[in-house]
């Protein structure tokens, strides 16, 4: 497992650096440069004493089956899928988990012997910030989720799994809503605005609101439709995280609501691949200040 003299008792003088033993993990994407994984990932190595390292490969559209051979050839310990190879990555493992297929895209490719497994980690790494976030369980709860988009399937399908007596979609393109409602069996629903209102969770899985200013106040910046009816006793998740404290949430606050930022998806879906790959629980206090550190409040 490649784990440094001294077992898990992290590396705090800072003197880690990679040997012979190193294993690889690393995230593929196109365009990679804003990446948090790396910084997330490496803190999560270093605080477990695990000698192990992240890095970001920029893979065009078109490289994901050559990344995956090369994962293989080298013996790469794990690695990370983000746009545009959620789909091929896929198509190109060996096997993918029931969310991975169902939602033909993975996120998380983990080695297991001769095989290469494709996870999708969105799911779970959502409903583990809701928990750790907000101590919300959607099991019976009404769920509306705005978005229809890769995010927001692998949330909806979650939130399906996990016992969510509604899950109602909200999106700009309505074929594509009815695909995400599809993944919620029978509890699935095709919403509109009207709905919000009546959620317990609200979810803003669109990029409504991405590189919009910090807000500062609860009437300034793009919010997602019907935003205006949030009201206190919901749980406000917004998943875009730049930046972190969006209009969506600035809203949920003023109005005594409960706000979950998008950090928190992040860091937990990370804290999955982490434990696939390594076996080790994640740190995920550690995770979160390293991805925090780099993001605009
Ligand atoms: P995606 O597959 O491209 O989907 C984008 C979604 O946003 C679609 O539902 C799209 O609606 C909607 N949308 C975009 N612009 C819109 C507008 N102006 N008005 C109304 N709807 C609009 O993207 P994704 O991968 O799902 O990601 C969505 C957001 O979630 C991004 O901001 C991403 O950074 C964030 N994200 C966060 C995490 C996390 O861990 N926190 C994880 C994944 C993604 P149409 O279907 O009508 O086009």
């Amino acid at each position: 497992m490649g784990e440094a003299a001294g077992g898990l008792a992290g590396d705090p003088a800072g003197e880690w650096s990679p040997g012979p033993s190193t294993r690889l993990a690393g995230v593929i994407g196109h365009p990679i440069r804003h990446s948090r994984s790396p910084a997330i990932l490496n803190a999560a190595f270093r605080a477990t004493g695990l000698d192990w390292a992240y890095l970001a490969f920029d893979v065009p559209e078109g490289g994901a089956a050559g990344a995956l051979a090369a994962m293989r050839s080298l013996d790469v310990g794990g690695l990370s899928v983000t746009m545009p190879h959620k789909q091929a990555v896929a198509a190109a493992v060996d096997v993918c988990t029931d969310a991975a297929r169902a939602l033909d895209a993975v996120n998380c490719v983990v080695p297991d012997g001769q095989r290469l497994v494709g996870h999708n980690t969105d799911g779970d790494g959502f409903l583990r910030s809701l928990a750790a976030d907000a101590a919300f369980d959607p099991a019976g709860r009404r769920c509306l989720v705005w978005g229809a988009g890769g995010a927001a399937r692998a949330i909806v399908a979650a939130l399906d799994r996990v016992g969510a007596a509604e899950v109602v979609v909200v999106n700009r393109t309505a074929d594509r809503a009815e695909v995400a409602v599809a993944l919620a069996g029978a509890a699935g629903r095709l919403g509109t605005p009207a709905d919000v209102a009546d959620a317990d969770l609200v979810v803003n899985a669109t990029s409504i609101g991405m590189g919009a200013e910090p807000a500062t106040g609860p009437t300034a910046g793009p919010v997602p439709p019907g935003a205006e009816a949030v009201h206190d006793g919901q749980v406000v998740v917004d998943i875009v995280y730049q930046p972190v404290r969006t209009p969506l949430l600035a809203r949920a606050e003023a109005v005594g609501a409960t706000p979950v930022d998008g950090v928190g998806m992040l860091v937990h879906q990370a804290a999955v691949a982490f434990e696939l790959w390594t076996g080790h629980p994640a740190p995920v206090a550690v995770m979160a200040a390293a991805a925090r550190a780099g993001l605009a409040d």
